[in-house]
């Protein structure tokens, strides 16, 4: 038996990085996949193919996951499709990192709506359709960064610190609801996101990790498995690191 089999998976920003192997690995796991993108249209046509080789039903979205009103019609358009949805992975997320004195108001909001405005977004409509399955878990990527700050990204580390909060409440409230909600915390993960970093920076980071090395997007594909499976049925309202260690 697969860890996911019969269950609808929705994650945001599927089309590359840690949301693409997320979605390959749920998959793999034999869960159904709705995922969305931004902009990337070919690469996320790709990782539809990719996840529909494996034998399961997937389907790619074109949604902001910064819009409140786009996040309805997707999760309505999700259900049209689906017919059900089991596990929300609010993993879109950017970076648009600069010291604060040049920060912009527009690079605190763009960050913030994108990375933190988007939970609320998506988990707002996703709790629904899960209060009717009577169940659900909702996993949302956060950051190392929100646990320890970091200079040049004080817009990105108060977007994942917020998103601390935001979780923590949620499995409070949904709780009786058997609607579990967690966070996941990455470390360095070799993506797009981090392959800007110039090397003295990738250094840096590779000498505050015990396991010295850089983490791949797999590694944090494999958490989210778990925490949507029946393995993880108790666990609800955590931050789990995967991060080698650095924060450790
Ligand atoms: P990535 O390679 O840059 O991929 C980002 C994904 O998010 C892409 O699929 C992108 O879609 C999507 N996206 C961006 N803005 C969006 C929007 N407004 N609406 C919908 N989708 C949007 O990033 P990543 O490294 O995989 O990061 C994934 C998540 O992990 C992010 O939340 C990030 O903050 C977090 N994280 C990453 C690291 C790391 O070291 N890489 C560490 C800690 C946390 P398009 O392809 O269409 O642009």
């Amino acid at each position: 038996m697969k860890l996911l089999e019969g269950k609808v998976a929705l994650i945001t920003g599927g089309s590359r990085g840690i949301g693409a192997a997320i979605a390959l690995r749920f998959a793999q796991q034999g869960a159904d996949v709705a995922f969305t993108y931004h902009s990337s249209e070919e690469k996320a046509k790709a990782v539809e193919a990719e996840l529909a080789a494996q034998g399961i039903k997937a389907k790619a979205y074109r949604s902001d996951a910064a819009s409140y009103a786009a996040a309805e019609a997707l999760i309505n358009v999700v259900l049209e499709d689906f017919g059900r949805l089991d596990v929300l992975v609010n993993n879109a997320g950017i970076t648009q990192d600069t010291l604060m004195l040049r920060m912009t108001e527009e690079q605190w909001d763009r960050v913030i709506e994108t990375n933190l405005k988007s939970v609320f977004n998506l988990t707002k409509y996703a709790l629904r359709p899960m209060m009717k399955n009577k169940g659900g878990a909702i996993i949302n990527m956060s950051s190392v960064v929100g646990i320890t700050g970091n200079a040049g990204q004080a817009n990105y580390a108060a977007s994942k610190a917020g998103i601390f909060g935001f979780t923590k409440s949620i499995a409070k409230e949904m709780g009786s609801r058997n609607i579990r909600c967690n966070a996941v915390a990455p470390g360095f993960i070799e993506t797009d996101m981090t392959h800007v970093l110039d090397e003295k920076t990738k250094e840096a980071y590779l000498q505050a990790i015990p396991l010295k090395r850089l983490g791949r997007a797999e590694e944090v594909a494999d958490l989210c498995v778990f925490l949507g499976s029946e393995l993880a049925t108790y666990i609800s309202g955590q931050v789990i690191s995967v991060c080698g260690g650095m924060t450790t």
